[in-house]
């Protein structure tokens, strides 16, 4: 692996190599800047590639597979038999994938001519003469020095633990439930945010008893109430134990599990056994052994502040990805905001991140896709609201693939029609949700989308009829 140019002087160096510190190497190179990417591990990739989105994508296809294979017979398809899932081979094809973009990203590295430097970066204070130190402690501890006019921080985030617990063989975060020898016959998730909704979906296809505990009124908190709703009613018929409004009281391993007490909505004692936990109440940003005090950048409980061109109170430094304050922590949101940060640094246009037109993407059964303001949002923010909602029942594409769960819902300005949020519980929710960040980011308005034509069959369609909704003119309910 390449090492640090000595008394070179890269135009920006990278502290952190996940979807936010490569998408941003890259793109600075495409602007033709030298630079320096570093990265602890020896991997590149991050979370999103190793212990994130990409292994979570993957085994929730092979729950979709197993999913369909069980009712192949309403397609006509016999002789499936009694599948069984080899967990062993289902693990290897997850890592199949993961190394392939693992290659991938070496690929592009080499191809934009990024130095890529292994070790743990800490800045060393302000910039002397405009240009920044960072110390690099490699993977053997001895330090080197890195000089760069500008400095991105994308150090990315962890699971938080709850008080008292230490993640192991039983109680798992992220890391360790990817990694199961077996998928387990049992499951108690705590926290129904996108990543506990995701493993209980998914194990709950391959078979597993699965529990849900929230401490919030409802699931998937930060969507629409009526997606909540919806969701809740579907997880309960797929014969998920949701509990919300419920609080967690001890979590104890027993001889071949872990038992779970929480209090319910109800505020009666409950008690839980299964084989595992899976603990998934949000994530810390990595923040505290980067040598920020050394600097005038300013934390808000340990996530960075900027201003809308990712930029800190400390000049030339940025901060990118799950590490920034007040936005959502997505891949695509690192990537993006990488892209600002690097437009800055060149002197380029950019148009900030705008927390409002970001694609919230749930892969659960059913898929959630979403961006814009939730109904309440839009009416606290005092718009006079009109919405539209088209329930998948009605679209024929969904018909085909048997797949009716669900609707789209519209939330728009009655005064000029402008969409200002979509929110899709159902089928390839998550692939629909681009159009509706697309119109949006071009401010376009009901009375447009409802004469954009839209491709029949297909899911898309629902769309089509949801803004037609909105003026009580959907075709197809
Ligand atoms: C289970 C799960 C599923 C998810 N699914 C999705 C999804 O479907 N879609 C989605 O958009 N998001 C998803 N996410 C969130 C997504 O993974 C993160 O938002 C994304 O990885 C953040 O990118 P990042 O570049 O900011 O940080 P990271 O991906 O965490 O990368 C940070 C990198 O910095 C390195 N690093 C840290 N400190 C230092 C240092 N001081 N010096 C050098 N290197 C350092 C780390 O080793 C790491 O490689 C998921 C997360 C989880 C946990």
């Amino acid at each position: 692996m390449p090492d640090t140019i000595p008394d070179t002087i890269y135009d920006v160096a990278i502290v952190g190599g996940g979807p936010g510190g490569y998408t941003a190497a890259f793109r600075a190179a495409e602007y033709g800047l030298k630079v320096a990417l570093i990265e602890k591990c020896d991997k590149l990739g991050g979370t999103c590639l190793y212990v994130g989105c990409i292994p979570t994508k993957a085994l929730l296809f092979n729950a979709e597979i197993w999913d369909h294979i069980q009712h192949a017979a309403e397609f006509g398809i016999e002789g499936t038999g009694t599948p069984t899932l080899n967990w062993a081979a289902v693990q290897t094809r997850k890592n199949a994938v993961i190394a392939k973009h693992t290659k991938g990203l070496d690929f592009l590295v080499k191809k934009h001519k990024v130095t890529r430097v292994q070790g743990y970066a800490r800045l060393t204070g302000p910039a002397v003469d405009g240009v920044h130190t960072v110390d690099v402690t490699a993977p053997g501890g001895d330090v080197s020095q890195l000089k760069a006019k500008n400095v991105i921080l994308a150090t990315g985030s962890e699971a938080k633990m709850l008080p008292g617990l230490v993640a192991d063989d039983r109680i798992l975060t992220n890391i360790e439930i990817l990694a199961l020898e077996q998928a387990p016959k049992s499951l108690v998730v705590i926290g129904a945010g996108a990543v506990g909704v995701e493993f209980g979906s998914m194990f709950r296809t391959f078979g597993a008893d699965v529990t849900i505990i929230e401490f919030l009124p409802r699931m998937v908190p930060v969507e629409d109430e009526e997606i909540s709703k919806e969701l809740t009613r579907l997880y309960k018929k797929r014969g998920i134990d949701v509990n919300t409004s419920a609080k967690v009281g001890t979590v104890e391993k027993t001889e071949t599990g872990v038992r779970v007490t929480f209090t319910d909505a109800s505020g009666k004692a409950q008690v839980k056994e299964a084989e595992k936990v899976l603990v998934a109440v949000g994530r810390s940003p990595l923040t505290s052994d980067l040598g920020v005090d050394k600097t005038k950048i300013e934390l808000d409980r340990g996530f960075v502040k900027v201003d809308g061109a990712q930029e800190t109170a400390e000049q030339g430094v940025f901060a990118i990805g799950d590490i920034v304050a007040g936005l959502p922590q997505l891949a695509h949101v690192g990537g993006m905001s990488g892209m600002v940060a690097v437009a800055k640094i060149t002197g380029r246009k950019f148009r900030p991140v705008r927390k409002d037109r970001i694609p919230s993407c749930t892969y659960c059964e059913p898929q959630i896709g979403s961006a814009g303001l939730t109904e309440a949002q839009a009416k606290e923010k005092g718009y006079d609201v009109k919405v539209g909602k088209f329930p998948f029942v009605g679209n024929s594409k969904a018909t085909i693939l048997g797949n009716h769960d669900g609707f789209v819902k519209i939330v728009s300005d009655a005064k000029y029609g402008e969409i200002l949020g979509v929110h899709i519980i159902g089928p390839q929710a998550t692939e629909l949700i681009a159009e509706a960040v697309a119109v949006m980011e071009l401010e376009g308005t009901v009375e447009e989308m409802m004469f954009t034509i839209h491709a029949h069959p297909t899911l898309a369609e629902s769309l089509l009829d949801a803004y037609g909704a909105v003026e009580g003119m959907a075709i197809n309910a």
